[in-house]
């Protein structure tokens, strides 16, 4: 599917992007939106206009910015040919075109052969679907079912209802979860996806600036029929990388493809982000995610509980949903963090335990701006160690300690699943993670050098000692 698109298309669209920039929204509009690139041939650039009104307007009053904007992105100076295009235009038409060009140019000399290359296949698809975030392990109630209803119609028919669909709330309640599940269900139906954190769209677009390969990155991005950016409140204030995405945007928009957006706060509120960018955002649906009711959240907790293969009574998820989380991410950390303490303890889950394991923790959250990475400075510099120590297969007593610490850490903290804790540590399995946090929870009572050790490593995560 990157190769679906001619590339005369894929060029016309970058150069319609950069147009889009210096001109009027009106003319934008009544000249130019409707236009296609037709043919590239040796040094002749041909564009398909609806009216010969419009080949004649477009001659006279913009060959010139339209042959600079070609140059941009093309890196070459081309003569530029405007055709009026047939209702219904297919390939014989576009090949009647080609055969007039290139009678145009018998007889010419012909310069060295030279075709600007833009190049579709440096970028892989960037979407993997998380078989974590489907719709069906999505919990709807009240506070997220708008979001989802809209998620669920643009994931089985892209580009049809919502578009662009926009979806904000604060952290931890559900979004990448949800644009997650979109993209599972639009690779499903043979759709191909491109996903980005915005934070990815921005370091890939200054690299591809610094490298000068900024056309395969548009045409990596607009090959998609399915655009997905988490995160968008990571763009603002980033003037090229909102350009980028500005056009990149336009051009998927334009030809009915589906984009999806999500972000910490609404459109209006995404501050240094341009206006355009944001009416364009408001043009679509904007729905919010709200924190779930409690009868929700139990919902999620014996979902997520009967996925572990835990026994949750009633009576724990009603604990547990009672208790102060700000959204369903500590939710998910409270469960967790039980889960692994039975594992741990080979206790069963009652409300005793519950209480006693969680108990303690009650209006006194992390903070949430710690980082695995932080608890991984903080005990390597505690221990006197490289973080790669212990990440490293090394195992002297004192990098194994290290490393226990940091899956004690990890979950008392972060309140992280053994799963992921072992992703962090370079891919233990969840088994070694489990038995190393035990080791710590065991010993840190009896042993008090070990204790200070961890306490250390606390006051560090959160004094910032660690540079
Ligand atoms: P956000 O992107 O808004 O910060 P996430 O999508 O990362 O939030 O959600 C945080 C966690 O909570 C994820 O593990 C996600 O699966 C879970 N989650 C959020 N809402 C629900 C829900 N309604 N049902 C099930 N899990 C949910
Ligand atoms: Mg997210």
């Amino acid at each position: 599917m990157v190769n679906a698109l001619t590339p005369a298309k894929t060029i016309w669209s970058a150069v319609q992007g950069q147009l889009q920039i210096g001109l009027d929204e009106a003319t934008y509009e009544t000249w130019l939106a409707k236009t296609e690139g037709v043919l590239l041939e040796e040094r002749c650039f041909v564009v398909a206009v609806p009216t010969a009104f419009g080949v004649a307007w477009l001659e006279r009053r913009l060959y010139a910015e339209i042959q600079d904007a070609l140059k941009r992105v093309t890196g070459m100076v081309l003569d530029v040919q405007f055709t009026v295009a047939t209702q219904g235009a297919g390939n014989s038409d576009i090949g009647r075109v080609a055969q007039q060009v290139q009678g145009r140019h018998m007889g010419k000399e012909s310069p060295i052969h030279q075709r600007p290359v833009v190049n579709l296949g440096n970028y892989r698809s960037s979407f993997n679907a998380n078989e974590r975030y489907t719709f069906d392990r999505f919990v709807v109630g009240a506070g997220n079912e708008m979001a989802y209803a809209a998620a669920s119609a643009v994931g089985a028919k892209p580009g049809d209802m919502y578009n662009p669909l926009f979806i904000y709330s604060s952290v931890g309640l559900g979004k990448t979860h949800l644009i997650q599940a979109i993209g599972a269900a639009c690779v499903a139906n043979g759709h191909t996806v491109e996903y980005a954190a915005s934070e990815t769209f921005t370091n890939e677009f200054i690299n591809a600036i610094r490298a000068g390969t900024t056309d395969d990155f548009r045409a990596h991005y607009r090959s998609a029929d399915v655009l997905l950016i988490d995160d968008v409140q990571f763009m603002v204030g980033k003037e090229q990388t909102q350009e980028g995405f500005f056009h990149t945007f336009n051009e998927l928009y334009a030809s009915g493809r589906q984009v999806v957006l999500t972000s910490d706060r609404p459109p209006s509120e995404l501050g240094m982000l341009q206006e355009r960018l944001v009416s364009r955002f408001s043009g679509g649906l904007v729905v919010d995610i709200q924190s779930p009711d409690l009868e929700t959240r139990i919902a999620i907790l014996e979902d997520k509980a009967h996925r572990q293969g835990l026994r949750l009574p009633h009576d724990v998820c009603e604990f547990i949903g009672k208790r102060r989380h700000r959204n369903v991410r500590e939710l998910e950390g409270d469960l967790n963090k039980l889960s692994a303490y039975s594992m741990m303890s080979n206790c069963s889950v009652t409300l005793e335990y519950a209480i006693e394991v969680l108990g303690d923790q009650i209006g006194n959250k992390t903070a949430g701006s710690v980082t695995p990475d932080d608890i991984l400075g903080s005990v390597a510099y505690c221990c006197n160690l490289a973080v790669s120590d212990i990440l490293s297969r090394a195992r002297t007593r004192k990098v194994v300690q290290a490393r226990q610490i940091v899956m004690y850490l990890l979950i008392n903290e972060l309140l992280m699943s053994p799963t992921d804790i072992g992703r962090v540590l370079a891919g233990r399995n969840h088994a070694t993670v489990i038995h190393g946090a035990g080791k710590i929870n065991a010993a840190i009572s009896e042993d008090d050098s070990l204790r200070s050790l961890v306490m250390k490593a606390k006051e560090a995560i959160f004094t910032e000692i660690v540079a």
